[in-house]
């Protein structure tokens, strides 16, 4: 389980758009398996202690208010 704080533009967590640059306004879904539940839109800037390190998953629909996108992991 991960217990460091990290960013979410460097979290496998991290959701966005197919076509999406990895900056810091880019808006993105959180899908940690246990925060899905919330559909959480987080910016590459947000971050929180659930952090992984690796690249953002892609999916259509994952910088919608609310997200529309399926997790892709
Ligand atoms: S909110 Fe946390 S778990 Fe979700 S993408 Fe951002 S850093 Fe990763």
């Amino acid at each position: 389980m991960a217990t460091q704080w990290g960013l979410c533009k460097s979290c496998k967590w991290w959701q966005i758009e197919p076509d999406a640059k990895i900056e810091d306004a880019t808006l993105g879904l959180c899908i940690d398996e246990t925060l899905q539940p919330f559909q959480l839109s987080v910016s590459g800037n947000s971050g929180c202690n659930k952090f992984m390190s690796g690249t953002p998953a892609r999916g259509k629909g994952s910088a919608d208010q609310p997200p529309t996108a399926e997790p892709a992991r």
